[in-house]
């Protein structure tokens, strides 16, 4: 059973390591920002209110993000565990996620943090902007996401550091250096 959350600024690689430890790890990746992009896509009414704020780069005021992460933890697949990759992102979505999880009569195990400069964030989500098309991959939207971040997210790196679950990992490298480093901070057997 694993129960945790990754942290890390935009563009640190969280969704891709959280699927590589999905695999390794036997429980689901939950991303936020995957859920809503996906809901913006199929039109949903969810998708018709978070899409001004994806697209500016802004936080989904928690009420929205609480309950649809609510739901996604109560899925089956979650009941063994999970990664959440993009939540909690805010001191409010800390508290919820408690409650979730008190409520459910389980508890976090582990905080991942995975670090990384600021250059090398805006470099990597440039170029994904190339690939991929994403509509917040603009430079303007990307610096919006960075200060965003620093303002509302970094402080949950402390949060969870005093409650002795917190590990930072440098992001930096490559992808199964990156992967093996978080398997070793969770103690895991790793290449
Ligand atoms: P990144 O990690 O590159 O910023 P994500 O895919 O995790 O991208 O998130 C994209 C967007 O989805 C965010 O900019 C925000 O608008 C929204 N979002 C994702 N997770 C949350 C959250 N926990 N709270 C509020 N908004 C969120």
């Amino acid at each position: 059973m694993t129960r945790l959350v990754l942290l890390g600024p935009p563009g640190a690689g969280k969704g891709t390591q959280a699927k590589l430890l999905s695999a390794r790890l036997g429980v689901p990746a939950i991303s936020t920002g995957d859920i809503f992009r996906a809901n913006v896509a199929e039109q949903t009414e969810l998708g018709q209110t978070v899409k001004e704020y994806l697209d500016a780069g802004k936080y989904v005021p928690d009420t929205v993000t609480n309950a649809m992460v609510r739901d996604r933890l109560q899925q089956p697949d979650a009941a063994e565990g999970f990664i959440l990759d993009g939540y909690p992102r805010t001191t409010d979505q800390v508290r919820e996620l408690d409650d979730m999880l008190g409520e459910a009569g389980a508890k976090l195990e582990h905080v991942l943090e995975i670090t990384a400069d600021t250059d090398e964030l805006v470099r990597r989500l440039a170029g994904r902007a190339a690939d991929q098309g994403r509509s917040d991959d603009t430079e303007d939207v990307i610096r919006t996401r960075q200060q965003v971040y620093l303002d509302q997210t970094a402080p949950l790196v402390e949060v969870y550091a005093e409650r002795g679950l917190l590990r930072s990992v440098d992001g930096l490298g490559e992808i199964a250096a990156v992967t093996d480093r978080l398997l070793a901070a969770l103690d895991l057997p790793h290449a």
